[in-house]
């Protein structure tokens, strides 16, 4: 939306125009006189409104960053990711931490484990991202998965037959949810169908197994960390909690 620049002391001189104008002297005039101090009392009340409700002031408000600026920091390919769009990949300091860290843990338990590419995250002051729902405030990460072939993506592709390396994906997953601070990752039924039974031969307990995947459940009930949403057969993608304990994320950065 384009506003019209006023600077402060602009908006506080109109302020004060008003106040000296002829009309605020002629209301002041139809007050009688022993209730002139009432007037200006409520005359004087009205003054920050004029000031505040300036296109400024407006200005302001409309453009307040949803999260700020010091709290978001841009992810860079680098560290085992390839960055898409260096602008809309800004999250929260705690959300970026943490997925490099379940990278890095990948990355230390399989050599040779080529680049992790990542889509969209947020937009430097978050706020509405084309064309997603979420991604708004910075702890929403797009990301591709590893290929059995080992080649480094640079889109999204979607793996057929057993294209799909599960044990560095599911590494992946486990990773990120070990942080506690996962609230979903959204992937299609049927990645998480081979990703439950990969983890299934790995010896990951029926409880484990019930509470990180929603398959074998239907695709529509809402239970899993890991779990079915519209979309997410090329991709995945995971969203932190909303508040980041900072216990959690010393605990799992202190090995690097
Ligand atoms: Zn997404």
């Amino acid at each position: 939306m384009a506003v019209p620049k006023i600077s402060g002391q602009t908006s506080l001189k109109l302020g004060a125009s008003v106040m000296n104008s002829r009309v605020v002297g002629r209301l002041l005039n139809a007050i009688p006189r022993t209730h002139r101090p009432c007037g200006m009392i409520l005359m004087w009340g009205l003054f920050p409104i004029f000031v505040l409700f300036t296109p400024e002031g407006f200005a302001k408000r409309s453009e307040k960053p949803t999260h700020c600026n010091t709290c978001t920091v841009q992810m860079k390919s680098g560290r085992g990711v390839w960055v898409r769009n260096p602008k809309r990949a800004f999250g929260r300091k705690a959300t970026i931490d943490l997925f490099l860290a379940a990278v890095e843990t990948v990355r230390t338990t399989f050599s040779g484990t080529p680049d992790l590419m990542v889509g969209d995250i947020s937009f430097q002051h978050g706020g509405r991202m084309r064309p997603h729902r979420s991604h708004r405030d910075g702890r929403d990460i797009d990301a591709g998965f590893y290929f059995r072939n080992g080649r480094a993506r640079r889109y999204f592709a979607k793996p057929r037959g057993r294209s799909l390396d599960l044990a560095r994906t599911w590494t992946l997953f486990n990773a990120l949810i070990a942080t506690g601070q996962v609230e979903f990752i959204f992937v299609s039924y049927r990645i998480q169908r081979a990703l439950h039974r990969y983890a299934q031969k790995q010896g990951v307990s029926k409880r484990k197994l019930r509470r990180f995947f929603q398959w074998p459940r239907h695709w529509r009930r809402r239970v899993g960390i890991i779990r079915w949403e519209r979309g997410h057969d090329d991709h995945f993608h995971v969203r932190f909690r909303p508040k980041v304990k900072e216990a959690s994320r010393r605990e799992l950065l202190k090995g690097e």
